[in-house]
């Protein structure tokens, strides 16, 4: 079966194979989003999909000469258009050598060709502009078929032009994983510094090694543990997912202590949005957490 891997879209699964199953793939596909290896398999299956000699429902059978072909990259339909060696970009003599003058010319071994554009992110505008008229009017054996990782360095005109499936929103997958890291982390430090050492502290720390994007949310996050420890004593909502956490903080330390913590990771943060050097602010942020609870301790 078409995309028949994980983490893709449900969405785009039933859309391709809908597609597939009533034998009208689009000519031209514009393949955005999810991992590079995943976009390039998919991309590969497509041009599967119509090159192969005896597609059962639209879905190549894997097994025929021409899917051996493709699997292997040695299909003559199938033209991956891609930089001369040695050179970073797709340049406009190669689009007019391999796409534009032999776009009508027939296929030499299926029934179609496909032109594969593995990096289409790296296309210029320029070029992209030149496979505009390709593009509007291909012959009916001709698909193409884009992958990009960055959706917007597409020109909005070839967009246009080309059928969209998404594989998957990365980024905002990764964000979802950093948040639920910085969470984790926020609540594993406010313990660390409840019970632990100064070496807990830095094992609990240790996620944010050079990372100050996660040591921005952590900074957040565990600045919200401490305003909820400061208003555990009243009626106020925890705010911080961390009750556990607040309610220890609370316990164990004073208001100065605590309102320290609060400054403390807003200079973190402000310092991570200043681009401070990523060592300096990991050790700025356990040193600050620690020197408040230090304070506290002697102060008892
Ligand atoms: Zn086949």
């Amino acid at each position: 079966m078409l995309f028949d891997q994980p983490g893709i879209p449900e969405e785009t699964v039933v859309a391709v194979r809908k597609s597939a199953k009533t034998g009208r793939l689009p000519q031209s596909v514009l393949l955005t989003g999810g991992e590079d290896k995943l976009r390039l398999l998919c991309g590969k299956e497509l041009a599967a999909a119509v090159l192969c000699d005896s597609p059962v429902e639209g879905c190549p059978c894997g097994k025929c000469k021409s899917c051996k072909k493709v699997k292997a990259g040695s299909h003559p339909d199938l033209v991956a258009v891609m930089p001369a060696e040695g050179r970073k970009t797709v340049s406009k003599e190669i689009i007019s050598e391999q796409v534009v003058e032999k776009l009508y010319v027939a296929p030499n071994e299926s029934e179609n060709k496909v032109f594969l554009f593995p990096d289409a992110q790296d296309l210029s505008p320029i070029i992209q502009n030149a496979l505009l008229k390709s593009l509007e009017e291909p012959p009916p054996f001709v698909m193409f078929v884009f992958l990009c990782n960055r959706r917007e360095s597409m020109l909005e005109t070839v967009i246009s032009r080309c059928t969209e499936f998404s594989l998957g929103d990365l980024q905002a997958e990764s964000k979802k994983k950093e948040a639920m890291l910085a969470l984790q982390t926020a609540a594993d430090l406010a313990r660390a510094l409840c019970g632990g050492t100064e070496f807990d502290l830095m094992l609990a720390a240790a996620p944010m090694q050079k990372n100050r994007s996660l040591m921005k949310k952590t900074a957040e996050c565990f600045a919200l543990i401490v305003r909820d420890a400061m208003a555990a004593n009243s009626d106020a909502a925890f705010l911080s997912q961390h009750e556990r956490e607040a309610l220890l903080l609370n316990s164990r330390c004073s208001v100065t202590a605590l309102l320290k913590m609060k400054d403390a990771m807003e200079e973190i943060r402000s310092y991570a949005d200043n681009n401070a050097n990523e060592n300096l602010l990991l050790s700025k942020f356990t040193s600050s957490l620690f020197n408040a609870m230090q304070a506290e301790e002697q102060r008892t």
